[in-house]
């Protein structure tokens, strides 16, 4: 049978509301005046974006709403949407002091968005308008968070900046693609106005793929900026994979931010294909849309997935099942429709997993989630820029410092250049760039709260700190560096 919307309006919305609500004027005041406003705040070193943290908090104590959210605005454009969606566990809050206390550490994401919601609610630009354009032009490729980082800090610095992106608004994965209960599309849209505001030119509807060429942008602009992050779902390779119900992951997610919640199919018996924070998102929602058993399918151990611990546990709350150790074989029809999935037990050997032979067996499931990865774009970028080089693994190669790609007027951010992070790190990336092309093109350097240490450092950096939360060894090292 084709999947059909299980939930009224209102038991879905109530199923998707905010995750983390905002805090009312009176707890946001007694949370602020709970920090300790640190000297050298770790806090601040254990954001991507480098937000002056304490300042920040300081000012909500004295009700300065406004002069607060212009400090997290001028280190990270998109402090409204990150206030939201950053692992604040495993970044600003998994590094403040108060857990050395034994105490909650500061709920710092919350108090970002009292202060960025604030603003937002009365139209106040706090950002500065540009000044007079200093003649160069810069194009932005893709409208996710890396680009509008790159175009924000651009803009700022004076140049023309246009952004191309396929989708018909921006806002990249940020307004199509994050969990429905930790942001609303129309935050990230909002943002996008705000950056529309600096004077940045959105055009949607061109896909760099079919409809721009190098020529064209050599003729138009004097640097290009590429953040048009990664492709679609990796393939299974597994018959019954062109079922109409075996859909992307990702695709479900958007249909959540694209249609009336209660139009949204959702299968009644779901199976999630993957263990990652995708996947994550994924069976949760899917539950939350009504569906009577969602189970995630992992071809490793649970020590081995890739989704946080937190996100893990949520996933447990909302009823979601977990089927370690098993991979897809074959997803059955009936009707032309999706039935079943059929599933093989594994073993892994040396890293590598393989098929335990005659352990079959087969799962009941009308819908059927991929969220196995996503491919990077590299066909694309090396069609359109004949001479990047991109690295084994199908990400662009790029100076860390600056980064810019091996062609000097091109430079790179977000997951086509990371192959996948955080929105924190996309937006400090593409402000990062943006400096990097100001340097290439004014001869000018900026200075800057964008962290050195966790953005593409050499010897394996993670970027977050994802599992060494506070004072991760390589920003450790390169904080003694200096
Ligand atoms: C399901 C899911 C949930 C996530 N949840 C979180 C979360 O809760 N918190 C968090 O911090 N991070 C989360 N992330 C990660 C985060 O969304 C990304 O790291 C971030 O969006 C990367 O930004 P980006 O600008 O590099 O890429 P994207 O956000 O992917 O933006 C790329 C842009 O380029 C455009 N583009 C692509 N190809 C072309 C083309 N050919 N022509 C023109 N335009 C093109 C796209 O339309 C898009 O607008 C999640 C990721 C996924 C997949
Ligand atoms: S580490 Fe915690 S207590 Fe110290 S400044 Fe940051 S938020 Fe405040």
């Amino acid at each position: 049978m084709p999947i059909q919307p299980l939930l009224d309006a209102a038991t879905a919305a109530a199923n998707l509301a905010d995750i983390r609500p905002p805090f009312s004027p009176q707890e946001a005041r007694v949370e602020a005046n709970r920090c300790l406003f640190c000297y050298d705040a770790p806090c601040i070193k254990a954001c991507p974006t480098g937000i002056d943290i304490p300042t920040f908090i300081r000012k909500i104590t004295t009700d300065n709403l406004t002069g607060a959210a212009r400090t997290i605005l001028e280190a990270n454009v998109l402090g409204a949407s990150c206030a939201r969606v950053c692992p604040t566990q495993v970044l600003c809050e998994g590094a403040c002091v108060m857990l050395d206390l034994e105490k909650q550490p500061i709920q710092i994401g919350r108090l970002q968005r009292h202060a960025t919601d604030h603003v937002a609610a009365r139209g106040i630009d706090v950002l500065q308008p540009p000044g007079p354009k200093n003649g160069h032009s810069v194009a932005v490729l893709g409208a996710g968070p890396a680009g509008l980082g790159c175009a924000a800090e651009l803009a700022r610095l004076g140049y023309a900046v246009t952004v191309y992106d396929k989708k018909p608004a921006g806002g990249g994965l940020n307004t199509y693609g994050i969990a429905y209960y930790k942001m609303r599309p129309e935050v990230s849209l909002d943002e996008v106005r705000m950056i529309e505001r600096l004077g940045v030119t959105f055009r949607y509807g061109v896909d760099v793929r079919r409809d721009l060429t190098a020529a064209d942008l050599q003729r138009d602009h004097h640097a290009v900026f590429v953040g048009i992050g990664l492709g679609g779902a990796n393939r299974l390779g597994i018959p019954g994979e062109d079922l109409p119900e075996v859909v992307d992951a990702l695709e479900f997610i958007e249909w959540i931010h694209t249609r009336p919640l209660a139009d949204v199919p959702v299968g009644r018996r779901v199976a999630v294909l993957g263990c990652g924070n995708t996947a994550i998102d994924a069976v949760t929602q899917a539950k939350r849309l009504g569906a009577e058993e969602a189970t995630i399918v992992y071809r490793r151990g649970a020590a081995e997935m890739s989704a946080y611990a937190f996100e893990y546990e949520l996933a447990k709350t909302d009823g979601a099942a977990f089927l370690f150790d098993a991979a897809p074989v074959e997803v059955l029809a009936q009707d032309g429709h999706v039935a079943a999935l059929r599933l093989a037990k594994t073993a892994s050997h040396d890293g590598r997993v393989a098929i335990v032979p005659g352990s079959e067996w087969t799962i009941p499931c009308d819908l059927v989630l991929k969220a196995v990865g996503q491919e990077k774009q590299a066909g694309l970028l090396t069609r359109l820029f004949p001479g990047l080089n991109l690295d084994a693994r199908g990400r662009v190669e790029h100076d860390p410092a600056t980064m810019q790609t091996s062609l000097p007027a091109v430079f790179v951010g977000g997951d086509a250049a990371s192959g996948g992070r955080e929105v924190v790190n996309a937006v400090a990336e593409g402000t990062k760039a943006a400096r990097g092309i100001h340097a290439l093109l004014a001869g000018d350097s900026v200075r800057g709260p964008v962290q050195p240490s966790r953005l593409g450092m050499p010897d394996g950096a993670t970027g977050s700190g994802f599992d060494q939360p506070i004072r991760v060894h390589e920003l450790e090292a390169a904080l003694k560096r200096g």
